[in-house]
Protein backbone atom coordinates (compact mmCIF):
# COMPACT_ATOMS: atom_id res chain seq x y z
CA UNK A 1 0.00 0.00 0.00
CA UNK A 2 1.25 3.77 -0.93
CA UNK A 3 2.62 5.51 1.64
CA UNK A 4 -0.69 8.27 0.49
CA UNK A 5 -3.37 5.49 0.80
CA UNK A 6 -1.96 5.22 4.18
CA UNK A 7 -2.65 8.94 5.59
CA UNK A 8 -5.37 9.00 3.31
CA UNK A 9 -7.20 6.02 5.70
CA UNK A 10 -6.06 7.79 8.69
CA UNK A 11 -7.70 11.24 7.67
CA UNK A 12 -10.83 9.29 6.63
CA UNK A 13 -10.81 7.12 10.05
CA UNK A 14 -10.15 10.99 12.13
CA UNK A 15 -13.09 12.16 10.23
CA UNK A 16 -15.04 9.29 10.77
CA UNK A 17 -14.28 9.30 14.93
CA UNK A 18 -14.95 12.89 14.70
CA UNK A 19 -11.67 13.26 15.59
CA UNK A 20 -9.87 16.70 14.39
CA UNK A 21 -7.85 16.35 11.32
CA UNK A 22 -4.38 15.60 12.06
CA UNK A 23 -5.05 14.65 15.56
CA UNK A 24 -3.24 11.39 14.70
CA UNK A 25 0.44 10.94 14.31
CA UNK A 26 1.68 7.74 11.65
CA UNK A 27 5.03 6.28 12.60
CA UNK A 28 6.26 4.27 9.80
CA UNK A 29 7.79 1.34 11.56
CA UNK A 30 11.14 0.56 9.38
CA UNK A 31 12.45 -1.83 11.72
CA UNK A 32 14.24 -4.64 9.38
CA UNK A 33 13.67 -2.73 6.08
CA UNK A 34 15.86 -2.10 3.79
CA UNK A 35 17.45 1.47 3.57
CA UNK A 36 16.40 1.85 -0.03
CA UNK A 37 12.66 1.44 0.75
CA UNK A 38 13.11 3.66 4.18
CA UNK A 39 14.63 6.52 1.74
CA UNK A 40 11.98 6.06 -0.61
CA UNK A 41 9.58 6.94 2.24
CA UNK A 42 11.41 9.60 3.27
CA UNK A 43 11.68 10.88 -0.34
CA UNK A 44 8.38 11.08 -0.19
CA UNK A 45 7.81 13.36 2.77
CA UNK A 46 7.25 11.18 6.02
CA UNK A 47 9.45 12.30 8.68
CA UNK A 48 8.82 9.91 11.90
CA UNK A 49 9.60 6.73 12.15
CA UNK A 50 9.66 3.43 14.87
CA UNK A 51 12.36 1.20 15.41
CA UNK A 52 12.42 -1.63 17.96
CA UNK A 53 16.02 -2.09 18.40
CA UNK A 54 18.68 0.08 19.74
CA UNK A 55 21.24 -1.18 17.86
CA UNK A 56 19.51 -0.71 14.59
CA UNK A 57 18.70 2.31 15.29
CA UNK A 58 22.08 3.58 16.10
CA UNK A 59 23.25 2.12 12.70
CA UNK A 60 20.49 3.68 10.37
CA UNK A 61 19.25 7.20 11.70
CA UNK A 62 22.51 8.82 12.10
CA UNK A 63 23.10 9.03 8.44
CA UNK A 64 19.19 9.75 7.67
CA UNK A 65 19.34 12.59 9.94
CA UNK A 66 22.26 14.04 7.99
CA UNK A 67 20.41 14.15 4.96
CA UNK A 68 17.09 14.82 5.89
CA UNK A 69 15.89 17.48 8.20
CA UNK A 70 13.15 16.91 11.00
CA UNK A 71 13.28 13.48 11.89
CA UNK A 72 11.60 11.71 14.74
CA UNK A 73 12.78 9.07 15.78
CA UNK A 74 10.16 6.55 17.94
CA UNK A 75 11.76 3.11 19.51
CA UNK A 76 8.84 1.09 20.18
CA UNK A 77 10.47 -2.41 21.22
CA UNK A 78 11.98 -3.60 24.79
CA UNK A 79 14.50 -1.34 26.27
CA UNK A 80 17.35 -3.09 28.28
CA UNK A 81 18.93 -0.71 30.88
CA UNK A 82 21.84 -0.88 29.97
CA UNK A 83 21.05 0.79 26.39
CA UNK A 84 18.80 3.33 27.57
CA UNK A 85 21.33 6.15 27.92
CA UNK A 86 21.84 5.79 24.23
CA UNK A 87 18.34 5.57 23.44
CA UNK A 88 17.89 8.89 24.93
CA UNK A 89 20.13 10.16 22.70
CA UNK A 90 18.97 8.79 19.61
CA UNK A 91 15.24 8.67 20.06
CA UNK A 92 12.68 11.54 20.56
CA UNK A 93 10.07 9.17 22.13
CA UNK A 94 10.39 5.71 23.72
CA UNK A 95 7.31 3.98 23.83
CA UNK A 96 8.62 1.13 26.00
CA UNK A 97 8.47 2.05 29.73
CA UNK A 98 7.33 -0.74 31.09
CA UNK A 99 9.15 -1.56 35.01
CA UNK A 100 10.43 0.41 37.90
CA UNK A 101 14.27 -0.23 37.30
CA UNK A 102 13.97 1.07 33.67
CA UNK A 103 11.71 4.05 34.84
CA UNK A 104 14.80 5.03 37.62
CA UNK A 105 17.39 4.62 35.17
CA UNK A 106 15.58 7.22 32.81
CA UNK A 107 15.06 9.83 35.72
CA UNK A 108 19.12 9.35 36.88
CA UNK A 109 19.93 9.74 32.96
CA UNK A 110 17.44 12.92 32.23
CA UNK A 111 18.53 14.41 35.54
CA UNK A 112 22.46 14.09 34.28
CA UNK A 113 21.69 15.20 30.60
CA UNK A 114 18.81 17.77 30.83
CA UNK A 115 17.29 16.18 28.22
CA UNK A 116 14.54 12.82 28.06
CA UNK A 117 12.47 12.15 24.90
CA UNK A 118 8.32 11.70 25.25
CA UNK A 119 7.91 8.95 27.49
CA UNK A 120 4.77 6.11 27.08
CA UNK A 121 4.61 3.33 29.25
CA UNK A 122 3.94 -0.24 27.72
CA UNK A 123 0.68 -1.76 29.28
CA UNK A 124 0.57 -5.57 28.74
CA UNK A 125 -3.69 -5.25 28.30
CA UNK A 126 -3.74 -9.47 27.38
CA UNK A 127 -1.67 -10.02 30.16
CA UNK A 128 0.68 -12.22 28.14
CA UNK A 129 3.79 -14.09 29.54
CA UNK A 130 5.86 -13.66 26.44
CA UNK A 131 4.83 -9.83 25.96
CA UNK A 132 6.74 -6.78 27.67
CA UNK A 133 4.63 -3.78 29.98
CA UNK A 134 3.09 -3.31 33.34
CA UNK A 135 -0.36 -5.60 34.01
CA UNK A 136 -3.13 -3.25 33.70
CA UNK A 137 -3.98 -3.85 37.50
CA UNK A 138 -0.23 -2.23 38.33
CA UNK A 139 -0.85 0.70 35.80
CA UNK A 140 -1.86 3.46 37.69
CA UNK A 141 0.62 2.70 40.54
CA UNK A 142 3.49 2.49 38.06
CA UNK A 143 2.09 5.93 36.34
CA UNK A 144 2.39 7.69 39.51
CA UNK A 145 5.68 6.33 39.97
CA UNK A 146 6.85 8.02 36.73
CA UNK A 147 5.66 11.24 37.46
CA UNK A 148 7.03 10.63 40.97
CA UNK A 149 10.30 10.94 38.95
CA UNK A 150 9.62 13.77 37.17
CA UNK A 151 9.12 12.05 33.74
CA UNK A 152 7.25 13.41 30.66
CA UNK A 153 4.97 10.22 30.16
CA UNK A 154 3.09 11.17 27.32
CA UNK A 155 0.57 8.37 27.11
CA UNK A 156 0.37 4.96 27.10
CA UNK A 157 1.00 2.27 24.88
CA UNK A 158 -0.12 -1.79 23.91
CA UNK A 159 0.39 -4.56 21.69
CA UNK A 160 -2.92 -6.54 21.55
CA UNK A 161 -2.44 -10.00 21.20
CA UNK A 162 -2.33 -11.45 18.10
CA UNK A 163 -5.01 -13.21 17.94
CA UNK A 164 -8.15 -11.24 19.95
CA UNK A 165 -10.20 -8.71 19.00
CA UNK A 166 -8.55 -5.99 19.36
CA UNK A 167 -10.79 -3.28 19.99
CA UNK A 168 -10.88 -4.65 23.66
CA UNK A 169 -7.43 -4.25 24.12
CA UNK A 170 -7.46 -0.10 22.84
CA UNK A 171 -10.67 0.22 24.70
CA UNK A 172 -9.10 -0.67 27.66
CA UNK A 173 -5.64 1.07 27.31
CA UNK A 174 -8.12 4.92 26.62
CA UNK A 175 -9.47 3.89 30.00
CA UNK A 176 -6.83 3.64 32.02
CA UNK A 177 -4.82 6.32 30.20
CA UNK A 178 -8.25 8.56 31.04
CA UNK A 179 -8.59 7.73 34.54
CA UNK A 180 -5.37 8.88 34.57
CA UNK A 181 -5.26 12.20 32.96
CA UNK A 182 -3.21 11.16 30.10
CA UNK A 183 -4.13 12.19 26.86
CA UNK A 184 -1.36 10.08 24.50
CA UNK A 185 -2.43 6.65 23.66
CA UNK A 186 0.47 4.68 20.79
CA UNK A 187 -1.73 1.83 19.52
CA UNK A 188 -2.91 0.28 15.75
CA UNK A 189 -0.31 -1.41 13.53
CA UNK A 190 -1.05 -2.43 10.04
CA UNK A 191 -4.16 -4.75 10.39
CA UNK A 192 -5.71 -2.30 13.08
CA UNK A 193 -5.03 1.26 12.98
CA UNK A 194 -8.33 2.48 11.79
CA UNK A 195 -9.98 0.96 14.84
CA UNK A 196 -7.47 2.12 17.16
CA UNK A 197 -8.15 5.70 15.74
CA UNK A 198 -11.89 5.24 16.36
CA UNK A 199 -10.88 4.26 20.05
CA UNK A 200 -8.77 7.83 20.71
CA UNK A 201 -5.37 6.63 19.28
CA UNK A 202 -2.78 9.22 18.90
CA UNK A 203 0.25 7.44 17.29
CA UNK A 204 -0.20 4.21 15.36
CA UNK A 205 2.76 2.33 14.05
CA UNK A 206 2.32 0.94 11.14
CA UNK A 207 5.10 -0.92 9.42
CA UNK A 208 4.19 -3.75 6.52
CA UNK A 209 1.41 -1.55 4.89
CA UNK A 210 3.68 0.77 4.38
CA UNK A 211 6.83 -0.88 3.74
CA UNK A 212 5.59 -4.77 2.34
CA UNK A 213 6.40 -7.44 4.78
CA UNK A 214 9.50 -7.82 6.30
CA UNK A 215 11.83 -10.29 5.68
CA UNK A 216 12.84 -12.28 9.34
CA UNK A 217 10.60 -12.39 12.37
CA UNK A 218 11.40 -9.14 14.07
C1 LIG B 1 6.74 -4.13 14.18
C2 LIG B 1 5.92 -3.33 15.09
C3 LIG B 1 4.84 -2.57 14.60
C4 LIG B 1 4.42 -2.54 13.14
O1 LIG B 1 3.76 -3.72 12.83
P1 LIG B 1 3.04 -3.89 11.39
O2 LIG B 1 2.07 -4.99 11.63
O3 LIG B 1 4.12 -4.23 10.43
O4 LIG B 1 2.38 -2.62 11.08
C5 LIG B 1 4.14 -1.80 15.50
N1 LIG B 1 4.44 -1.76 16.82
C6 LIG B 1 5.47 -2.48 17.32
C7 LIG B 1 5.78 -2.39 18.77
C8 LIG B 1 6.24 -3.28 16.48
O5 LIG B 1 7.26 -3.98 17.00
Amino acid sequence: MSLTEITSRISAAESAADRAPGSVKLIAVSKVQPNDRVEAILDQGQRVFGENRVQEAAGKWPDFRSRFDGIELHLIGPLQTNKARQAMELAEAIHSVDRPKLATTLARLAQETGHCPDLFIQVNTGEEAQKAGVLPKDADAFIQQCRDLDLPIQGLMCIPPAEEEASLHFALLAKIATRNGLSGLSMGMSGDFETAIALGATHVRVGSAIFGARSGSA
